[in-house]
């Protein structure tokens, strides 16, 4: 279903029956909350789901944690509130890793979200629900976060398109932050054009967020792009990574059908990304840990009020966040403190402008960079890892959130009857020349697929 095809039509109810019906065991949706658009909107009719880390006025915002569980949103998000002038209508808030830590979405209060195309496996996380419930086809589009990857391994993981716009692009006002520097909303949904669309609505400069930018291209008017005229580099690291083999032998496909269509397509050596990884662990938990001290049961949602100050801050943290989340402000307070600040934080600050300083130089000379969006398949349920295997996932999404570039996963065929996404990452808010490729790689991969069936 898209945007596109809707237009014209109200499927709002038919949108919350599809959510009653088959959401029990998906469990993408934690709650139905209708807001109804304008009216008189271009829009009006068509649904969307967000992800319940961002703010919706006078309904819950959960962040899928216990501390959170009743805390009421006293204002909407920039993004929300374009969407709902432009007619769309929300629907609900969708499942999540806790406060967006996570990459299979096993880390939420309540419940873990399944694949819809195999439900014995994880959905992809962070924002799991918001790809879940586009691949299951309850809504076309939906918002979710990435932070290193939150948007583009879950879409991979269920399907469907996920776009991570450069840093800037769309406003974090009503976005629970989770690491400030690198937090963007995405979008989710089922085409490329559909991704556009959407950025064109809620993108742009915002006096509630100060690291907005203004983009005056219109996102939506340019979607083809002659592939035969595109120069791709992949970066070695790729090939280093232990790949899953038929993620390597579908990735290569990729690289072949792109050649075949005259793309110019390179293999080149950047050994910075080698440590993106080890930097974004540094940074997004140090971030975190200060984000994330304002829930102490003072101002914001669940206090356990039985003891005396100390013990309730103390407590309080101690049962209202999961274990993930622990872990992250433990690492995090440990990074900035006294002793270790300057051998840990400010270090993988340094480290977070070579890595960018070389990714945008590559980037004047390419115009994506590609890479598989996911080094495995999706997980099944409750599959065991310790931190350090599920931090690995984000290897090829981490670089484009340290650096603010445009990234997207475009669905490419299926292992094993799961889904396969391929990311390109584009230059720094020039988020049309992405979108003009990957819409173009998408829409004629999907035609070349349909030939072979
Ligand atoms: N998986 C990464 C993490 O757990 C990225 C999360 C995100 O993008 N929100 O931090």
């Amino acid at each position: 279903m898209t945007i596109e095809e809707t237009i014209g039509r109200n499927i709002i109810e038919e949108s919350i029956q599809k959510i009653i019906e088959m959401d029990k065991i998906i469990n993408s949706v934690l709650r139905i909350e209708k807001v109804v658009g304008n009216k008189n909107g271009k829009y009006f009719g068509i649904p969307f789901l967000v992800k319940d880390n961002i703010l919706v006025k006078g309904t819950k915002t959960t962040n899928a944690s216990k501390i959170l569980e009743n805390y009421i949103s006293p204002y909407t998000a920039t993004a929300v509130q374009k969407l709902l002038e432009a007619g769309f209508s929300l629907i609900g808030k969708t499942n999540m890793d806790e406060f967006a830590m996570g990459n299979t979405n096993e880390n939420s209060y309540f419940g873990p979200v399944r694949n819809p195309k195999d439900l014995s496996r994880v959905s992809g996380g962070s924002s799991g629900g918001s790809a879940a419930a586009v691949g299951a086809g309850y809504v076309p589009f939906s918002l979710g976060t990435d932070t290193g990857g939150s948007v583009r391994l879950p879409a991979s993981f269920c399907g469907v398109v996920g776009f991570k716009p450069s840093y800037g692009m769309i406003s974090r006002y009503g976005v629970t932050s989770f690491a400030s520097s690198l937090d963007q909303i995405g979008i989710l949904s089922n085409s490329v054009k559909d991704v556009s669309l959407v950025v064109e609505i809620i993108k742009g400069k915002d006096k509630n967020d100060p690291t907005t930018l203004s983009h005056t291209v219109d996102l939506t008017s340019n979607l083809e792009r002659d592939l035969s005229d595109i120069k791709i580099c992949i970066p070695k690291i790729v090939y280093d990574t232990d790949l899953n083999i038929s993620i390597k032998n579908s990735f290569n496909e990729a690289v072949d059908f792109l050649k075949a269509k005259g793309s110019k397509v390179e293999v080149i050596d950047i050994p910075e990304l080698e440590y993106s990884v080890a930097v974004y662990y540094i940074i997004a938990p140090s971030e975190a840990s200060s984000n994330l001290a304002r829930f102490d049961g003072v101002r914001y949602g669940f206090r356990n009020a039985s003891l005396g100050l100390n013990d309730m801050y103390r407590t309080t943290r101690e049962i209202g966040f999961g274990i993930e989340v622990k872990r992250r402000i433990i690492m995090g307070t440990f990074n900035l403190s006294a002793d270790y600040y300057s051998k840990y934080y400010s270090k993988a600050l340094k480290v977070r402008r070579i890595i960018s300083d070389k990714l945008y130089n590559i980037l004047d000379e390419y115009d994506v960079m590609m890479t598989p969006t996911s080094p495995s398949i999706p997980p099944y349920m409750g599959e065991k890892f310790n931190p350090l295997e599920y931090y690995l996932m984000d290897t090829f999404t981490i670089p484009a959130n340290l650096a603010g570039l445009p990234a997207i996963n475009i669905p490419f065929g299926l292992i094993e009857g799961l889904p396969f996404g391929i990311q390109f990452i584009g230059r720094q808010m020039k988020d049309e020349e992405l979108l003009a490729i990957a819409n173009t790689f998408h829409e004629s991969a999907k035609k070349e697929f349909e030939k072979n069936v």
